[in-house]
């Protein structure tokens, strides 16, 4: 039998590697503007006509190349960028497999331009299908310009499969969103078809967002840093509200290199967990700084997955980081109160900043049962303050004393005094120092509740208040099991309930921080939050049965709060971890800023 193995021959073996490396213009784009990277560039500037399949020319001012350098850099595996393979667990170039330019020029028709420090003639490469047409001096400026002509001109094939212009462009566009948010010491300029894209001026991580997307996203982002001897994490999340439910706006960049990292993407998706929709996207560019021995990029050529040695510790980390900024955002914004009434807010995050207990004081005029009767108002009273103590207690341990002395002094009614108005028995208003503030009411307590019911689940769980009549209540037998099948959660935040037969139980006890007396109802209106949330994997039973609570127990539309009231709501709203939105994503306050205002005046 004859043999039947040849060896392929050369250019069409570099055809076939390169496909792997160059899949589009954008992988063109992505290669040679790295290499002016890597090249210690400070301008790069990117041309690209027709999506990149005419042309993409890539002008640089870094190190440039010698005579033999500039061959050499075309060949597989040519690289100045590590020598063995020991230098692969330290790496801080983006480039080091050296495959890139023999990659281009297997498929293109390339050529290169590029002059070294203290050379007085620069070096002219033609190059063609992997072969070289031509090598001279010329004369040209410091660094390196490779233009690369019809792309895959070898390859009808490949040639034909490449998507519109508005796609390949989208693509280019993207890759250099990458590098250039990745340096933003670096300018970069992006020209398509004659036209500006874009012209990035060196700037920091902000400046540079802002150059890409456009002023409005500024005001949209906060940031997020912390330090520790596994990661340190930089950057800016979304605020929740510019979030969208399309991706786009997601970075991550580990030691300057842009990476995709789906684990940690699920970190920082969980951090807004509860005051975004699910199917909602937060906008995030955050940059980690890790000892480059702790990740492996040495993958595939194009994929962008790196792995890392510690990452579920980074994963906790990335994710209490930027829940933290959140938190942080939620409480500071531009709520600054005026003059002697000023609050002290809490701000999580900050340990030399102990938040000041909120003074309980309660209006003895106030009676919110007073078309119910299981209660008296005396002990509802006494029940609201000594849970909204206790519930300052559980927040801020390291305060408790103080407000153990402050229920002492009960009814007395607090100093200054700040000015509440409550609006159509729907919105709190207050002046603040940026405006006028707003909240709303059912809103704001839905928050306050979900807190606290995620308190009492995260720990030994809640004081039950016994019912005065124990209550029975005849469920359908689908809603029987739903409630049986949480039955110890229910149990952990106060419920007391028997399971009979005939899907019937009986409530001897229920959480006694929430609201609402209605037990009937609340269990009705628990069970349908359930029904309908259960097939949502992304919340925990824990949350949703918090959320469920906390809608059905949560003050309604249309009751008239007192101003002690409204103060308290106020204040144990703003001792939430996330008081601006309710768990479910809907806004809780707003502010009508003193420029709307003057606006309207004019
Ligand atoms: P890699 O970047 O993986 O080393 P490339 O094929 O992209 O491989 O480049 C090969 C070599 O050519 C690089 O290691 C570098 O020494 C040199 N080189 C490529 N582009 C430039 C440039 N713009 N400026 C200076 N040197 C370059
Ligand atoms: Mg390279």
């Amino acid at each position: 039998m004859a043999d039947i193995i040849k060896l392929l021959p050369d250019s069409v073996a570099n055809q076939i590697a390169a496909g792997e490396v160059i899949q589009r213009p954008a992988s063109v784009v992505k290669e040679l503007t790295e290499n002016g990277v890597d090249a210690g560039s400070t301008i790069i500037d990117v041309i690209v006509k027709d999506a990149g399949k005419t042309l993409i020319q890539v002008t640089d001012n870094g190190s440039g190349m010698s005579a033999p350098d500039a061959r050499l850099a075309f060949e597989r595996h040519a690289t100045s960028k590590i020598t063995s393979a020991n230098d692969l667990f330290s790496i801080n170039t983006k480039g080091f497999r050296g495959e890139a330019l023999a990659s281009i020029a297997a498929v293109a028709m390339v050529e290169m331009k590029t002059r070294e420090e203290g050379a007085d003639v620069g070096t002219s490469i033609k190059i063609s299908g992997s072969k070289i047409e031509s090598q001279d001096h010329c004369s040209c400026g410091l660094g390196t310009t490779l233009s690369v002509k019809n792309l895959f001109y070898n390859i009808p094939a490949r040639r034909k499969f490449l998507k519109s212009d508005t796609t390949e462009f989208r693509h280019i566009v993207n890759e250099f969103q990458k590098i250039s948010l990745a340096h933003p010491e670096i300018k970069f300029t992006l020209e398509h078809n004659g036209t500006e894209i874009y012209n990035l001026v060196p700037g920091n991580h902000r400046q540079r967002i802002v150059g890409l997307f456009g002023k409005q996203i500024n005001q949209g982002l906060i940031s997020v840093e912390t330090e520790t001897n596994l990661i340190s994490i930089n950057g800016f999340i979304g605020k929740p509200e510019s979030a969208r439910k399309t991706y786009g706006e997601q970075f991550f960049f580990v030691n300057n290199r842009f990476m995709r990292h789906p684990y940690f993407h699920k970190a920082v998706t969980e951090a807004y967990q509860n005051i975004l929709p699910a199917d909602v996207i937060p906008s995030y560019f955050i940059y980690l700084t890790a000892n480059p021995a702790s990740i492996d990029i040495n993958i595939h050529p194009t994929k962008t997955e790196i792995k890392f040695e510690n990452e579920r510790e980074i994963w906790q980390i990335l994710m209490a980081s930027v829940r933290e900024s959140l938190g942080r955002f939620n409480i500071v914004p531009s709520i600054d109160f005026e003059g002697e009434g000023a609050v002290n807010f809490p701000i999580s995050g900050k340990s030399d900043f102990l938040p000041e207990a909120p003074r309980i004081a309660i209006d003895p005029t106030y009676d919110p049962f007073a078309n119910k009767s299981t209660y008296t108002r005396d002990s509802y009273i006494d029940r609201f303050e000594k849970e909204n103590i206790s519930y300052w207690e559980r927040l801020f341990p390291e305060r408790k004393n103080e407000s153990a002395a402050e229920s002492e002094i009960k009814t007395t009614v607090a100093e200054p005094e700040r000015k509440f108005m409550q609006i159509k028995n729907r919105y709190i208003s207050c002046p603040v120092k940026s405006g006028l503030l707003l909240i709303d009411q059912r809103r704001g307590h839905e928050r306050v509740l979900y807190e606290n019911f995620m308190e009492c689940l995260n720990s030994n769980g809640s004081a039950s208040q016994t019912t005065l009549f124990p209550v029975t209540i005849e469920l359908g037998q689908d809603d029987f099991l739903v409630l049986k099948e949480i039955k110890n959660d229910l149990k952990r935040i106060g419920f007391d309930i028997e399971y009979g037969d005939d899907s019937v139980i009986t409530v001897n006890g229920y959480p006694s921080i929430s609201g609402s007396t209605n037990i009937k109802e609340v269990i009705e209106i628990l069970i349908e939050e359930f029904k309908s949330t259960s097939n949502d994997p992304s919340t925990g039973v824990k949350e949703k049965l918090a959320a469920a609570m906390a809608s059905a127990s949560a003050i309604p539309y249309g009751k008239p709060l007192s101003n002690i009231e409204m103060e308290t709501l106020f204040d144990s709203l703003f001792s939430c971890s996330l008081p601006n939105y309710t768990p479910k994503g809907k806004a809780i306050v707003s502010i009508i800023t003193v420029d709307e205002l003057d606006k309207r005046f004019q």
